[in-house]
């Protein structure tokens, strides 16, 4: 836990940020999680599941947008790459991930509005390509900014995903709230952020808890469970939750990172579950990374052993 939180804090460190990127461990570790830098290798990931029977949800790497021109730039990133869906036939298999600070979330009091402004665009543009939307959940700090984005975008529309962290106290309230939405796609996961003390369960058994807690609530609920972990235990209570509460595989989904776990993504896959990969491109990775080790530093040296054997 405290290496957890020690990684957590780095993952905003500009001096560190400058130190790892340049080495081959590091190369390594990006190799493993991210599907490239550019919006036509994640389409080729996206492809490449496909062919598997996985779904996949495409995030465009970056976080914390310092100015209302980044934002403008990663929107427009994001168009282009639902543009690329589309001509490559994959939109049924692939919808987009956004972090609401890339798009202006945490500017002042204008970035609440502006993320919006920016997500309505995206969702104008999956809407017509015939995808999907999910908002991604950052820092303890953006949850109740974040909500209400999504509750305003879910107005226009209803399909966009939220993200519930089963860390955070707060999540079990949050989850009966989403759960009385019919449709509502509701993605629980444990929570990857470091948060303020008092705001979260620190010890892993509670937050396992709190998980099957907002889970059987989600599964007995008339929304769409998107069951975001690695976790074979909770991936098995999710199963029994579904069959329990009278759910088939094509009333809820699980989902897994890129580069996690991609034997079980495919066994699930093959009985016939909906298993959807979350799949990040782009230059920013080296917060997405941070958060991959803090949560298992064995991926980290997963990673190294590959490049120190090769
Ligand atoms: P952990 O507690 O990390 O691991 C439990 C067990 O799972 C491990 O002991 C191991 O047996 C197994 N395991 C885990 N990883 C691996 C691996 N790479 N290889 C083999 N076995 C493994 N967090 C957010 O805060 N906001 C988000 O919006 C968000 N979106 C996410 C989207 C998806 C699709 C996923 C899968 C996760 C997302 N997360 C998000 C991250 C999440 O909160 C967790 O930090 C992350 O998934 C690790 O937790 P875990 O449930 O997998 O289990």
């Amino acid at each position: 836990m405290v290496l957890r939180q020690t990684l957590l804090a780095a993952s905003g460190s500009d001096r560190l940020r400058t130190l790892v990127a340049g080495t081959r461990v590091t190369r390594g570790v990006v190799d493993r999680f991210v599907a490239g830098e550019r919006a036509e290798d994640a389409v080729r990931a996206a492809g490449e599941l496909a062919e598997y029977d996985l779904l996949s949800s495409i995030d465009h790497l970056g976080e914390d947008a310092d100015h209302p021109a980044r934002t403008e730039d990663v929107t427009k990133g994001y168009l282009r790459l639902l543009r690329l869906l589309d001509d490559s036939g994959l939109t049924s298999w692939a919808e987009v991930s956004v972090k609401p600070t890339a798009m202006g979330l945490g500017l002042g009091e204008e970035g609440e509005t502006l993320a919006v402004e920016n997500l309505g665009r995206i969702c104008a543009a999956a809407a017509e390509v015939g995808t999907t939307v999910t908002v991604d959940m950052e820092a303890a700090r953006n949850v109740p900014a974040t909500l209400r984005v999504v509750a305003r975008l879910r107005a226009r529309y209803p399909w966009v995903g939220c993200v519930l962290q089963s860390y955070l106290h707060r999540t079990e309230g949050d989850t009966a709230a989403v759960a009385a939405e019919p449709g509502a796609r509701v993605r629980l996961c444990k929570g990857a952020y470091a948060a303020e003390r008092g705001s979260a369960y620190t010890d892993r058994r509670e937050v396992d808890a709190a998980f099957v807690r907002s889970l059987r609530r989600l599964m007995t609920s008339r929304a769409y469970p998107m069951v975001a972990t690695h976790d074979s235990r909770l991936i098995d209570i999710a199963t029994t939750l579904a069959r329990r509460y009278g759910r088939t595989y094509d009333d809820f989904e699980y989902q897994m990172l890129y580069g996690a776990r991609p034997t079980e993504q495919r066994r699930l896959a093959s009985l016939g579950a909906r298993v959807r990969v979350y799949v990040p491109y782009g230059t920013d990775w080296y917060g997405y990374l941070v958060r991959r080790v803090a949560e298992r530093p064995a991926n980290a040296a997963f990673a190294a052993r590959q490049v120190l054997t090769r």
